[in-house]
C-alpha cells in the first residue's frame, strides 16, 4: 500500500483508521445497502451519528452544558463576518489581537461589518513574536476579544489563553483544536475549521457560550444566527453530512488513542523532537519565538535557499510530501497534527540529518 508522509497544512492527513472505515462501509453503512452520503439528514440513523459525534467531542473537550455545539458550513473565513454579526451591534468596538495573517484576515472581514479595535500588531516581529502585553490596547467595554490559538502559517501559537478580564474571549482554534486538553469555560467562542484537525473541508465546530447566542441584533436572517442554528440542532438546512460522519469518526479514534491529554503528549513530543533537530543542526532554522512556537505548524529555513528546491525533489522521493512552506514564508513547513504519527516525525528528521550530511 502506497500511503505517504504528509505534512499538508490543510487539508490534511487523517488517521489511516478512519479511512478505512470509511472505505470499507462507503457503498452499505450499516447494513442499509447505501453509503451515508445518500441517506436524509433527519433518518433516525444520520441522527444517531450527529449526536454520538457532538456527545464524543463533548466528551473529549469536557464542554460544560452550558455551551452549544454547533456544527456548520463556509469554513472558518465565513465565521470571520459572521461572528461579528452575531455577537456584536454596530455601534459596538471589538476587540483583535493580530498575530499573523489568520488573524488578521479575521479582522478584515470584522472591519467590513463592525468598529474593529486592534489590541495589538505583531507585524515589528514580522509575525515571529507576540505583542508585549504590556502594550495591548484593550477596550473594556469592546463585545468580545479575538484572537488566533495557532497562526498555520508561520508557525506561531499562543498556548495559554490570553486573560483579557471580563470581555469574552473568540479563538479560532481551526489548527489546533484537539491538539491538547482547554479549558473551554474560559472561552465564549472556540471555532474551528474542520480540515488541520477534525476531518474534510467545509465543516465548522463552533462552541458557544448559550448567553452569546442571545445578543445577535434584529434583521439578521435566520440562517447567519447561530441562535437558529443552535436550535434546529445544526440542521436548519442539510448540513455537510459526511464531513459530520467522518468527524464523528476522527473524535471516536481520538477517544480510544486516550484522548486528548494523551494527544498532548505525543504533541509535544512530536514538537520537541522536530524542534530540537533544527535547533541543533546549524543548518536548519525555525524564526518563531520560542514560547510560542507551534505544536502543530514547524515552519524552517534551509541555510541557502538554493538548496529548496532540491530537498523538497528528494524529501518527495523519500515519501515526504507537502513540505513547501506557505508561499508568504517561503522555506519549509512540517504540519504535524494528531493524525501525523510519532513515526512520521522519525522519519522527516532522519531525512533532515541526511540531506544536511550531504549538502550542509
Ligand atoms: C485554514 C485556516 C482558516 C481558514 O479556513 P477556511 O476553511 O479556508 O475558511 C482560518 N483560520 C486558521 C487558523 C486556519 O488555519
Amino acid at each position: 500500500m502506497a500511503r505517504v508522509i504528509n505534512f499538508s497544512a490543510g487539508p490534511a492527513v487523517l488517521p489511516l483508521e478512519v479511512l478505512q472505515q470509511a472505505q470499507a462501509e462507503l457503498t452499505d453503512w450499516q447494513g442499509l445497502g447505501m453509503s451515508v452520503m445518500e441517506i436524509s439528514h433527519r433518518s433516525k440513523p444520520f441522527i444517531k451519528v450527529a449526536e454520538q459525534a457532538e456527545a464524543d467531542l463533548r466528551e473529549l473537550m469536557n464542554i460544560p452544558q452550558d455551551y452549544a455545539v454547533l456544527f456548520l458550513q463556509g469554513g472558518a473565513t465565513t465565521h470571520f463576518a459572521l461572528l461579528p454579526m452575531n455577537l456584536s451591534s454596530p455601534d459596538q468596538g471589538t476587540d483583535y489581537l493580530v498575530t499573523g495573517s489568520w488573524s488578521k484576515k479575521a479582522s478584515k472581514e470584522a472591519a467590513a461589518v463592525r468598529k474593529v479595535g486592534i489590541v495589538a500588531d505583531g507585524a515589528a516581529s514580522n509575525y515571529m513574536d507576540l505583542p508585549d502585553r504590556q502594550g495591548w490596547k484593550l477596550n473594556p467595554d469592546a463585545a468580545y476579544f479575538h484572537y488566533c490559538a495557532n497562526e498555520t502559517i508561520s508557525g506561531l501559537e499562543i498556548h495559554t489563553p490570553p486573560d483579557v478580564g471580563a470581555v469574552p474571549v473568540i479563538a479560532d482554534m481551526s489548527s489546533t483544536i484537539l491538539s491538547r486538553p482547554v479549558d473551554v469555560s474560559k472561552f465564549g467562542v472556540i471555532y474551528a475549521g474542520a480540515q488541520k484537525n477534525i476531518g474534510p473541508s467545509g465543516l465548522v465546530i463552533l462552541i458557544i457560550r448559550r448567553d452569546l447566542l442571545e445578543r445577535a441584533p434584529a434583521g439578521l436572517p435566520p440562517i447567519l444566527k447561530y441562535a437558529t442554528h443552535a436550535a434546529e440542532g445544526s440542521m436548519l438546512n442539510t448540513p455537510p453530512t459526511f464531513s459530520w460522519y467522518i468527524a464523528g469518526l476522527v473524535f471516536a479514534w481520538l477517544k480510544r488513542q486516550g484522548g486528548l491529554a494523551k494527544m498532548a503528549e505525543l504533541n509535544q513530543r512530536k514538537a520537541n523532537r522536530l524542534y530540537q533537530a533544527i535547533d541543533g543542526s546549524g543548518f536548519y532554522r525555525n524564526p518563531v519565538a520560542r514560547p510560542y512556537r507551534s505544536w502543530m505548524n514547524v515552519p524552517f529555513t534551509l541555510p541557502r535557499e538554493e538548496l529548496d528546491a532540491e530537498f523538497l525533489k528528494e524529501a518527495e522521493r523519500a515519501g515526504l510530501t507537502n513540505l513547501k512552506g506557505h508561499r508568504s514564508v517561503g522555506g519549509m513547513r512540517a504540519s504535524i497534527y494528531n493524525a501525523m504519527t510519532e513515526d512520521g516525525v522519525i522519519a522527516l528528521v532522519d531525512f533532515m540529518a541526511d540531506f544536511q550530511k550531504r549538502r550542509g
